[in-house]
């Protein structure tokens, strides 16, 4: 049995930026994330052992210092730290700080800011909060949305794939084209996620079955495996190597293993040691051909 590994995989730019800022921080004294860091409970629980708890907001910290993960928040996060005399480490993901600043700099020139993306997701609250009551999230472009000064502006969620936003803008226009005058589309989709999701795709090409790690509650995680599904493969997503199962690699001839970008190098390491130990011992267990047979 073989075992493929997709050409980009785990950790973004970003997650990997922030779990180091976070980190070194950390060896300063406990800190306050206002969220995960990253959607992973093995990352968590590791940042929880070096001082790092997770709250949902400033009223839960005292003292210290509150890390912004990469998701970023609103700008009132700066003012409301240092009024309550905590320290403020800013892991916001640089793509994610150009959205926002594109989304106040829009708001300024009278657009009304349209986000394709999930309301309630994190990086889209953060951004929303640069656009000062001025912005809205959707998912479904016939959705009805005032348009004040019939000037709108189109941007992304950072982890939709290109080809959806581009859908997505193409529908907007069809459907709202009478009611402004002035349209600016700004494209904040991450490369990133666009990588995973074609070496995602290229796996699913080559193998037998396809096994995904990462958190179960990481929606780009899921993401992925949906993607390897609809690819046609047999696919399995798991947060830790303690999930596999020897049945779904049994007659199996390649197995592609891939990972979402908040997944932790040692998650995937884990797993990949796990199916070639299985499948060494697979191998012990053939009988030799051509011996002399009772
Ligand atoms: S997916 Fe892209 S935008 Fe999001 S944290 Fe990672 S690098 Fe930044």
């Amino acid at each position: 049995m073989r075992i493929i590994r997709a050409k980009v995989m785990g950790f973004c730019f970003g997650v990997r930026r922030a779990i180091a800022m976070v980190d070194e921080g950390a060896r300063e004294g406990p800190i306050a994330s206002l969220g995960s860091v990253v959607h992973n409970p093995v990352v968590v629980q590791r940042l929880q052992e070096r001082g790092v708890r997770v709250v949902s907001s400033l009223d839960e910290v005292q003292e210290g210092t509150v890390a912004v993960t990469a998701h970023g928040r609103g700008p009132e996060i700066v003012q409301e730290t240092q009024e309550r005399g905590l320290r403020l480490i800013d892991a916001t993901c640089p793509i994610v700080r150009k959205s926002q600043k594109a989304a106040q700099k829009l708001v300024d020139a009278g657009f009304k800011v349209i986000i394709y993306g999930e309301a309630n997701h994190p990086e889209v609250r953060g951004v929303l909060a640069w656009t000062r009551g001025q912005g809205v999230a959707i998912i479904d472009p016939t959705e009805p949305v005032e348009i004040p000064r019939r000037k709108v502006a189109l941007l992304s969620q950072t982890t939709k794939s290109e080809g959806s936003f581009a859908r997505f803008v193409a529908q907007f226009v069809a459907h709202n084209i009478g009611r402004f005058n002035e349209l600016r589309v700004i494209n904040t989709t991450c490369p990133e996620t666009d990588e995973r999701y074609d070496a995602a795709r290229e796996l699913a090409s080559q193998c037998d079955v396809v096994v995904v790690v990462g958190g179960k509650n990481s929606a780009n995680t899921r993401r992925l495996a949906q993607t390897c599904m609809e690819a046609g493969v047999e696919t399995y997503h798991v947060e830790t190597a303690a999930e596999l199962d020897p049945q779904w690699f049994e007659g199996k001839e390649v197995v592609g293993v891939t990972a979402g970008a908040s997944t932790p190098d040692e998650s995937i390491e884990e797993v990949i040691n796990w199916i070639e130990r299985w499948s060494e011992k697979e191998k012990a267990t053939i009988p030799k051909l051509g011996g002399k047979g009772s």
